[in-house]
Formats: structure tokens, C-alpha cells, sequence
């Protein structure tokens, strides 16, 4: 046994242990491994995936029921607004019966961050992260050690789904920063031995150095990789154009819609499938990709309703999320502002999980005619053109709006004019459309690319509902 051991401390190649990461990774492992109650929450979600839809909801009204209570007793915002609204807990019989509480709102936490934060808790004890802002202060959000054990488990069972084992070597894209010291010496990752995790800064991925980090991976042996879509997409173009490919056991993916170009572009560079996973830094709602391809909401991280919006195209549906593990911030009713399409499918797998199609993005990703009519949903335009590694519309007044791309090599001045067209079919409207070629696209201050950002005031559009019309998807 001690031989083993010093002969894996020999294989260890010292020099390159990046201390800053590994420290901040062997942290990480700590806390959702160890300390939080993961092994007991995977154990749970090992079985409950194949419970009957009628175990599942009698899971949900206990866990609901549980964080009522919590709401009720502890948390200064439930407690009034619960008198307010004539509900307890003890008239709580069903799950639906959440639904006499009203919607919550983002900016309605942004401004009381505090008064939902439960009593009970030791403030230094709780886990603090922000939500992405692009304008404005960013949302504080709050969670306990059963939150972050029950979100590490829900994860590790996705990458399960996908054929993967616990303690395997990834890479990351998810807009990471490394040190300028190492991108000054050419390396533009840094590998954390505790997390085996190889964090890669797209922001210096270019084609010409896409060839360093292939061999960096194939040293690590990575297995998988776990991304953002625009720059697993991005790495994926490069390696093409290249004539490159690196067969991995799977891809993930998160945190922005994944288009069916990326993903069939990615599939093909790393000669594996996608799985595409849902989930956001309020944790209310969770929808994992399961071996068949098909999203699935996960009824055991919360419980989520599907509500009509008049702005959004038929079949797709707002979500509105209660996280049931944060007994910390309770957030009970949130609007996320996210989308989803429905779907009316059973899946394969047998799991008794509801089915959505496809996971649609942020509601408020569109952009306004001067007729008042909102456009949303971009990527069959985009869909259309193999020849970009990004696009992204900014709409600086009503009459105008650009179309920023990055072209790859192949790219002809007719993409451009086709894109344009098929946008200024879909707007109908004389609104002014130019292509901006450019070399990258600006990320927000979590690394995301925003599908639309437009500097239009949207006060006073959308309150007459006749006005609304809706580009659909083309398939
Ligand atoms: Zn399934």
C-alpha cells in the first residue's frame, strides 16, 4: 500500500501544480463531497429516478409542505406576506395550494436580499454567489450545505446519464479566468488536480493555438468536456477547421440555449453526444438531458410550473420554480424568465419526469419593431448559416439593429445577406439590419453570450396584447 502510494507521489508532476487552483478546487471538493450531506442526497436520487409519477408527488408535498413551514416560522418576507395573503401552511393540502402565493419577482428579492434569509441560519455559515448582471447591481443569493450537496448530487447523476464516472479529467469552458502570468507564457488553462478539472479561458482560443490545448488535452486524458455552448461550439469550429477531432465519452453543456448547429458541429469534432443541462444561480428549477436525449425536469430539486405568456410563441411556456433544498433562502414561486417548450412525449428511460422539448432562453431576448411587435427566438436564422463561430443582435434604437458575427474562414458576403434577409422577413417591419464582423464577441461578467441585447426602453410596449405577434421558429 505505501509503495502504491509513493509511487503515484513519483507520477505527480510537482511543477506544474498550480497552487491558487488547486487549494480553490481541493475547497470545493470539501464542501460538496464531504462536509455536505452529497453521498446521502445521491443515494436518494439513485432510487428516486425510477419512483411512479404518484411517489414523486408525495415527495414534492412533503418537501414543499417542510419549506412552508421554514417560510412561515423563520424567514421575516414569508411571515408577512403570508398574512397578508390569508395563507399558512396548515391550509396547505396539496401542491397546487402554493399557487394562492403570489409570483415572486427577481427585483422584489434584489431589494429585500435579507428579509429572506431564515432566521435559523448562521449568517457566516451560508454560501454566498450572485446571479450574472449585465446592467445594474447583481442579485446576492444565499445557500446552506444541504442546498449545495443536493445540487452536487442532481449533477453528478446528469453526468452519470451521459456515461460518466465520478473522478474523471474534464475540461471546462464556462468564461474562465486564468492568470495573465501563465496566458503570458502561452498556456491559457490551469488544471486543478483536486477537481481533475482543466479550466480553459476561451477569450484567448483562437484557431492558430487551438492545437496547444489538444495536446494539453490528450496529456490529461481528458474524458469530457463541461461548457457554456457558444465556446464549446467555438473550440469545436476551430478543431474543424483544422481537420482536427478528439473522441471524448460526452460533452455538457449549460447555461445557454443550445442550438441544433452547435450541437451537431460539437458531436461530430468530439465524435460523442450532448447533454444539455438546465439550471441557474436561484436554484429553483433543474432539467437534465437523460440517455435519450430528452430534457427532463428534475421533480426532485423543485417543483415547477409552466405559465402562459401572451409574448411568447405557442407551445412555450414561462418558468416559474420552488427550490426545495435551500432552507437558508427559501425562494418560493419564482419567475425565472426563462422559457421552455412543452412536450406531451414519454421518454424511453421510463423515468416518470415530465418531458420538455427544448429549453427556449430569457424572455426578455428580444428585440421591438416600431410597430411594437417582439421578435424572439434567433436560431433558426442562425441555424441556416454553418459558416459563424458567434452571432449576436444589439438593438441601439427602434429603427435599427446589428447583427454581430464572427465568421469562420469559410464565411461569403451572401451568409451576411441571407441572415439579414431572413430577419427582416421575420420582423416584417422597416427596421434597418447590418451585419459587424468581429473577432470575438464581449462576454457578460459570468462569461455568457447574450443572444440580444438591445438599449430600447421596453416600458410601454407589450401592455396591449393585440400589438404582440411572434416570429415562430421555422423547422
Ligand atoms: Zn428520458
Amino acid at each position: 500500500m505505501m509503495d502504491e502510494v509513493v509511487n503515484k507521489m513519483k507520477t505527480v508532476d510537482w511543477k506544474n501544480i498550480e497552487l491558487g487552483i488547486t487549494v480553490n478546487g481541493l475547497r470545493n471538493v470539501l464542501v460538496k463531497r464531504v462536509i455536505s450531506p452529497f453521498r446521502r442526497f445521491r443515494r436518494l436520487l439513485e432510487k428516486s429516478q425510477w419512483w411512479s409519477g404518484d411517489q414523486l408527488l408525495a415527495y414534492q408535498t412533503e418537501k414543499i409542505t417542510e419549506l412552508l413551514w421554514t417560510a412561515y416560522r423563520h424567514v421575516p418576507y414569508y411571515r408577512g406576506m403570508m398574512q397578508v395573503y390569508g395563507v399558512s401552511p396548515k391550509k396547505i393540502t396539496s401542491i397546487n395550494d402554493i399557487k394562492n402565493l403570489p409570483i415572486l419577482e427577481k427585483h422584489v428579492v434584489k431589494q429585500n436580499t435579507f428579509q429572506f434569509l431564515s432566521e435559523t441560519m448562521m449568517y457566516p455559515t451560508l454560501y454566498k454567489c450572485r446571479t450574472a448582471g449585465t446592467t445594474g447591481e447583481p442579485l446576492y443569493l444565499f445557500r446552506d450545505l444541504n442546498n449545495i450537496g443536493f445540487e452536487y448530487a442532481c449533477l453528478r447523476r446528469q453526468a452519470q446519464w451521459a456515461g460518466l464516472q465520478d473522478g474523471t479529467t474534464y475540461v471546462s469552458l464556462k468564461g474562465e479566468v486564468v492568470a495573465p502570468k501563465k496566458i503570458k507564457s502561452g498556456k491559457y488553462w490551469s488544471f486543478s488536480f483536486a477537481e481533475k478539472k482543466l479550466a480553459v479561458s476561451s477569450i484567448y482560443l483562437t484557431e492558430q493555438n487551438v492545437h496547444k490545448l489538444i495536446e494539453e488535452m490528450k496529456r490529461r486524458e481528458v474524458q469530457y468536456v463541461d461548457g457554456y455552448p457558444s465556446p464549446v461550439f467555438k473550440l469545436a469550429k476551430f478543431m474543424q477547421s483544422r481537420d482536427i477531432q478528439f473522441p471524448l465519452k460526452a460533452v455538457l453543456t449549460t447555461a445557454e440555449p443550445l442550438g441544433l448547429y452547435q450541437k451537431k458541429v460539437i458531436e461530430e469534432t468530439f465524435l460523442c453526444n450532448v447533454y444539455d443541462y438546465y439550471g441557474m444561480a436561484e436554484r429553483v428549477a433543474a432539467i437534465h438531458m437523460c440517455e435519450h436525449s430528452n430534457y427532463h425536469v428534475v421533480p426532485e430539486y423543485s417543483f415547477v410550473e409552466l405559465l402562459e405568456n401572451s409574448a411568447l410563441p405557442e407551445n412555450y411556456y414561462e418558468l416559474v420554480g420552488t427550490g426545495l433544498s435551500n432552507y437558508a433562502m427559501p425562494l418560493i414561486r419564482y419567475r425565472t424568465g426563462d422559457a421552455v417548450k412543452a412536450s406531451d412525449t414519454t421518454c424511453p428511460c421510463k423515468r416518470a419526469y415530465p418531458v420538455v422539448e427544448s429549453i427556449g432562453g430569457r424572455i426578455s431576448d428580444y428585440i421591438i419593431t416600431p410597430g411594437g411587435k417582439y421578435v424572439w427566438m434567433f436560431d433558426h436564422i442562425f441555424q441556416g448559416s454553418k459558416n459563424l463561430i458567434q452571432a449576436q443582435l444589439y438593438q441601439p434604437d427602434l429603427e435599427h439593429v446589428v447583427v454581430r458575427i464572427v465568421p469562420d474562414k469559410y464565411y461569403k458576403q451572401s451568409d451576411g445577406k441571407k441572415i439579414v434577409e431572413q430577419l427582416q422577413q421575420g420582423c416584417d417591419e422597416k427596421i434597418s439590419f447590418r451585419i459587424e464582423c468581429l473577432n470575438s464577441i464581449p462576454v457578460n461578467d459570468r462569461g455568457k453570450v447574450q443572444s440580444v441585447i438591445s438599449d430600447v426602453s421596453k416600458e410601454g410596449f407589450g401592455s396591449d396584447q393585440n400589438k404582440t405577434e411572434l416570429l415562430r421558429r421555422k423547422r
